[in-house]
């Protein structure tokens, strides 16, 4: 592996620069929004020598970008709509991912049970998966014999079964994966300030000028550029200055202890009442399913949740797919809402019809960008930087050649321990030493930023991680200088926004 001499990530990444300190001079260029948008533009933006700043009003990947399926894929469903340009581009990202990040980007078995008399059957697979094999450069796909399968997953549904069809994608940790680029851009010479909204731009002849709010303090100043990169996502409507063209659609995903749902494999389902996949997949040691695809509607201000409609959704496949585990409300640990930023084709399509690609898009001096997929970041962060003339098509068509993640330090934690999507959280002492780390390292700013994106005890344990307060209280308070008081109020953000936001809703 290349290695890059990285300074010192505690002084780049670990405590958010003051307000004021980026008031120093103009900037070559800002990006908005901390997800993996953002991470990516920051990143390749900052490795061509741009002084560049990303701003993100609540932690960084607290957007789609640490609540969607974790799969670092072509899709196979992209593939079967006939979107053969995204689902190469797509693999091609995913074979350099997991060439680039073990640990963190991990190769995981798909299987594709298949019955008589229903869509789609053997030889349908065969073909769409000898494409998908032969677009990724791998030839991984596999036919299951029904005893095969059954050896695996005793509690599939048999009437009818004949095999299953199996093939390879990739998981990985969303909110990790962002941590890991914004990494990258702090050590190419980028830097970052999270709960830091922009509320306006004001073009002028030369660039922008940009007002910053701290979303905290309420505090704002205001910041020149020469480039402002609108990655907000979801939001990128509010700042492009254009009509809108985002449909936010929203996709939940229930977690269950791997006890009451084992698996291995990433299951893959056909939902009995819209024919939409819905996957049975192994994250970080407990079991996940998802996930639904609905419109959002318009209120984007407050954070998703998870309906009780698509609850009873996600449980009646699995039901009716596993029939054995009868599995009920009680078994969800928790739930988890994300909003995909579609962009509309405005032909009123069915929600799960809508095409996944990205737009670049530009007016009065602000390039926007939204739509995608969390593993398309590098060809999407290119595209915004063509569109902003910061690299020539010669450049641009090199760099889809280039290594994305060089940098190696060597203060990162080992990632098996830290980023392994099928390794649990760490315990005891070396659950301790994690949290020190990152909040060393990764600029926790609230303890929900720690609970929920950088540990996941939010999703992942069934109490939240309330009984692991007592052992994470000095350590906030050592190293975040955190009073008895900001503790006791932290404490309370978060089991409000665990109620509200990651539980079954009591009514919706
Ligand atoms: C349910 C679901 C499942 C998915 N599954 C997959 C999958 O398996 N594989 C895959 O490749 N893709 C998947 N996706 C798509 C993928 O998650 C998204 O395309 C990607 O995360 C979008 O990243 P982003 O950075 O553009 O947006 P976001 O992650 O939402 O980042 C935008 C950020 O901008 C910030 N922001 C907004 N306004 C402002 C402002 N005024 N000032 C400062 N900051 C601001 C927000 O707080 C937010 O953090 C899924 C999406 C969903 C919803």
């Amino acid at each position: 592996m290349t290695s890059l001499p990285c300074a010192d990530l505690s002084s780049l990444l670990g405590r958010r620069p003051t307000l004021e300190s980026l008031t120093t001079s103009v900037w070559d260029a800002v990006v908005i929004g901390g997800g993996i948008t953002g991470a990516g533009i920051l990143l390749e933006a900052a490795r061509r020598g741009l002084r560049v700043l990303l701003v993100e009003q609540r932690d960084f990947a607290w957007g789609t970008s640490s609540r969607s399926s974790k799969m670092v894929h072509g899709g196979l469903r992209y593939i079967a709509q006939g979107e053969l340009q995204l689902t190469h581009h797509s693999l091609q990202e995913r074979e350099r991912l997991l060439s680039e990040l073990p640990g963190l980007v991990e190769r995981m078995r798909y299987v594709f049970p298949v019955y008589t008399g229903k869509f789609p059957g053997r030889w349908p697979l065969t073909l769409i998966l000898t494409l998908y094999d032969w677009l990724a450069g791998i030839r991984d796909k596999r036919w299951l014999s029904k005893a095969e399968l059954l050896a695996l997953y005793p509690q599939l549904e048999q009437r009818r079964l004949r095999g299953a069809m199996s093939y390879t994608d990739a998981l990985t940790d969303d909110c990790r994966l962002v941590m890991r680029v914004l990494q990258e851009a702090m050590c190419e010479g980028g830097r970052a300030r999270t709960y830091t909204e922009v509320t306006h731009i004001e073009t002028q002849t030369t660039g922008s000028r940009l007002t910053l709010r701290d979303s905290d303090t309420g505090a704002t100043i205001t910041i020149q550029s020469k480039q402002v990169f609108n990655a907000t996502g979801l939001w990128a409507d509010r700042l492009s200055g254009t009509a809108p063209v985002v449909r936010p659609q929203r996709g939940s995903h229930l977690f269950i202890a791997a006890e009451r749902l084992p698996v291995q494999d990433c299951l893959s389902f056909m939902h009995p009442d819209d024919g939409r996949p819905v996957f049975i997949f192994p994250w970080k040691g407990q079991t996940c399913i998802g996930t639904t695809d609905i419109d959002h509607g318009t209120n984007i201000s407050t954070e998703p949740s998870c309906s009780n409609e698509e609850i009873d959704y996600l449980l009646k496949v699995t039901n009716n797919e596993l029939p054995q585990l009868h599995l009920g409300r009680a078994d969800i640990i928790s739930t988890m809402a994300g909003v995909r930023p579609i962009i509309a084709s405005g032909k009123g399509r069915d929600p799960s019809k809508e095409r996944r690609n990205h737009l670049v898009w530009q007016a009065d001096g602000v390039i926007s960008v939204s739509g995608g997929k969390l593993t398309t970041f590098r060809q999407i962060a290119l595209d915004a930087l063509h569109a902003a003339g910061l690299i020539d098509t010669a450049s641009y068509r090199h760099a889809h050649h280039d290594r994305t993640l060089r940098c190696f330090n060597h203060d990162l934690p080992d990632p098996q321990q830290l980023s392994h999507p099928r390794v649990g959280m760490a315990q005891g002492a070396a659950l301790l030493e994690q949290v020190e780390w990152i909040l060393l390292h990764e600029m926790v700013t609230h303890l929900d930023d720690m609970l929920l994106r950088r540990l996941r005890a939010g999703t992942l344990l069934a109490d939240a991680g309330l009984s692991l307060l007592p052992q994470l209280k000095p350590l906030f308070q050592a190293r975040l200088g955190w009073s008895e008081q900001d503790w006791k109020l932290e404490c309370e953000r978060y089991f409000q926004m665990i109620e509200r936001y990651y539980r079954i809703p009591k009514h919706d």
